[in-house]
């Protein structure tokens, strides 16, 4: 039995490597897929909000186009993905629409989570999706990712995504069961490790010896991945999914290794932006506003009244009180030009003011710290 109570996480991403869903053959597995969306439907019923990040595109179009992965050059195996990548998720939407699921594609290029800009807007992107119920379906976007600008693995794929949404568990779901003290295929002694509570070299050195997968991830990658994520306090979990329905396995105590977040997706955040060096701009608030904050809303432009800076969408500006006292600090939704145009602001003003749609908030309540009292 493992130490995990998978209940107790709340958002869920959950990882499947190529190997599990995609035969030697690249014919798909719909058999375990089934499996999986019977699992998911469980989890969200339970009130979960379950993400997937999905492997498999490059091995199913490298079968339907007749390409032979070992000896493919990439674009090829770009070629592939395109192809495969449409079946792959219209197999996902037919196991999940069983349940009555809508499933939905998002294809990922590191811009999309490294950018500040992207990165808003994916978010918000995934927060809408979520507040529907839908199950977004992620990969990379191989197709028009090259070697310079590649996420290189799903297993980091979904870290980032794991961050993104502040996701509090990353569930990756391979052909090993865990970590091990050493390669347990070549070394009888080698040992499982249900848990971990900090990633150190140590922990590097044993997944180095580990081997996983026949997908592009390792066990060194998963590690890797796991210290994105727990950095971003969501705890990873590595489990075989080489079994029938792997998520309830987990949730019945299955063996697996968890790695602990030290802290809340929300705490991490606040902390990172806390200690940003760079901030670009500045916003002040009315006494209204500041209260708003205060009690967990967002920053509507109603309640700014000055702004300073020559800012972009996603850089960090410095929130100051009535008095100039700095009270904080987050994220901003808005360029400074626009955001002089929007002070002051109701929300029904916000499209005739900027010319287009916008968005309903100056700063969003996930994206700021507030110094004091918070
Ligand atoms: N994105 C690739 C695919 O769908 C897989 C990458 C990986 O397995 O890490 O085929």
């Amino acid at each position: 039995m493992s130490g995990l109570v998978l209940s107790e996480y709340h958002r869920l991403v959950v990882k499947v490597g190529s190997s599990l869903l995609v035969d030697e053959q690249g014919q798909l597995n719909r058999d375990w897929l089934e499996m999986l969306a019977d699992d998911v439907a469980v989890l969200a019923r339970d009130g979960h909000d379950v993400l997937i990040v999905s492997s498999g595109a490059i091995a199913i179009g490298s079968s339907v186009l007749g390409i032979n992965k070992r000896r493919a050059r990439l674009e090829d195996l770009q070629a592939a993905a395109a192809a495969g990548q449409i079946q792959l998720v219209h197999a996902y939407q037919e196991a999940l629409g069983r349940h009555s699921i809508v499933a939905a594609q998002v294809l990922m290029t590191p811009d999309d989570t490294e950018d500040r800009r992207r990165f808003l807007n994916a978010r918000r992107t995934f927060g809408k999706l979520l507040e529907r119920s839908v199950v977004p379906i992620i990969n990379e976007n191989d197709t028009v990712a090259t070697v310079e600008i590649r996420y290189g693995d799903n297993d980091r794929l979904a870290a980032r995504i794991a961050q993104l949404v502040m996701a509090d568990a990353l569930v990756l779901l391979s052909d090993v069961d865990g970590l091990y003290s050493a390669d347990p295929g070549s070394n009888p002694d080698a040992v499982h490790i249900p848990e971990v509570n900090s990633i150190t070299s140590d922990t590097l050195a044993m997944a180095g010896e580990t081997r996983s997968d026949v997908g592009t991830g390792g066990m060194a990658t998963k590690v890797q991945a796991a210290r994105i994520a727990t950095r971003a306090g969501c705890a990873t979990i590595i489990a075989s999914g080489v079994i029938s329905h792997p998520l309830q396995a987990l949730k019945d105590g299955g063996r697996c290794t968890v790695f602990h977040a030290s802290g809340t997706p929300a705490a991490a955040r606040k902390q990172w932006l806390a200690g940003v060096l760079k901030v670009s701009g500045e916003l002040q608030l009315d006494d209204g506003a500041v209260q708003a904050l205060r009690t967990g809303n967002s920053l509507l432009p109603v309640g700014v009244t000055a702004v300073a800076g020559d800012f972009r969408r996603g850089d960090v500006v410095m929130l100051k009180d009535a008095s100039g006292v700095e009270i904080g600090r987050g994220l901003a939704e808005y360029s400074g030009s626009e955001a002089l145009r929007l002070a002051g602001c109701q929300s029904g003003q916000i499209e005739d003011a900027l010319g287009y749609r916008g968005r309903s908030v100056m700063v969003h309540r996930d994206d700021l710290v507030l110094f004091d009292n918070d």
